[in-house]
């Protein structure tokens, strides 16, 4: 089992291919202490999302050792290393259930002040408030009548709720109108505080405020510095 972890994360030589094809990621290394804001930044196929979902053991990776704390992220329960994590995927999903619901998967014993708390740290509220019936607002699991920026809003809300030490953010790259936009931007601003985060960023304005940006291609880092040095 995963203990209540403080947040170093690191890579060390990890290599990763998906079944069918080549390598994505060869004999990947890095390593940040806990609190470190990591942005991710490269081309479209360059291995980002695959870099976030490895964390989260959504593969299993062909060698190398991905760990938190010094702890084998392969030696834990995928439960009890998830309960360390909190992800906003590049495509949120939403279950079939109310927007209440929906928060509160981040953390089950949440009482709606709480989750409402969540929903407002993240911007997330005002949207949510004018739906017809707020929080009780039903969606269905494709998020029909939802736009993928307010599913990245909700899916904010829920690590929110959760409140872990290590958290990964894949910025959605679907257009998402300018209000909301500022919304998620916002919301994020505010949730990166004192964690270790992985942020596969596409605005100018998430990578800006990295400790440390690294390009991601050719299979490993193309380049890390800070926004200055890069
Ligand atoms: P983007 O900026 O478009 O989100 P990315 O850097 O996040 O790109 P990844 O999604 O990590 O890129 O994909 C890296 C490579 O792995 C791509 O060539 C992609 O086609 C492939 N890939 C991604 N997911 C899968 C999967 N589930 N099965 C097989 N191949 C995949
Ligand atoms: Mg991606």
């Amino acid at each position: 089992v995963m203990p209540d972890v403080k947040g170093d994360v690191a890579f060390e030589h990890v290599t990763f291919g998906y079944e069918e094809g080549e390598n994505i990621l060869e004999n990947l290394s890095f390593s940040y202490p806990a609190g470190t804001m990591v942005a991710l930044v490269g081309q479209t196929g360059a291995g980002k999302s695959t870099v976030a979902n490895l964390l989260g053991r959504y593969y299993d990776i062909q060698s190398g050792r991905i760990t938190i704390d010094g702890i084998d992220i392969k030696s834990v329960t995928i439960k009890s290393l998830r309960e360390q994590l909190g992800f906003m995927l590049q495509d949120s999903f939403v279950f079939s259930g109310t927007i209440m619901e929906n928060i509160r998967y981040g953390r089950l014993e949440a009482t709606d002040e709480e989750v409402i708390a969540a929903a407002k740290a993240v911007n997330a509220h005002d949207f949510i408030s004018e739906l017809p019936n707020g929080y009780q607002t039903a969606v269905s699991e494709r998020g029909s009548m939802l736009s993928a920026g307010q599913r990245q809003l909700i899916s904010l809300a829920r690590a929110m709720l959760k409140n872990p030490r290590v958290l990964v953010l894949d910025e959605a790259t679907s257009s998402i109108d300018t209000e909301t936009e500022i919304k998620i931007m916002e919301g994020i601003a505010a949730i990166l505080k004192n964690r270790t985060s992985f942020v596969i960023a596409h605005r100018l304005s998430t990578i800006k405020s990295a400790d440390v940006i690294l390009v991601i291609g050719n299979k490993g880092i193309i380049e890390k510095g800070s926004h200055e040095e890069l």
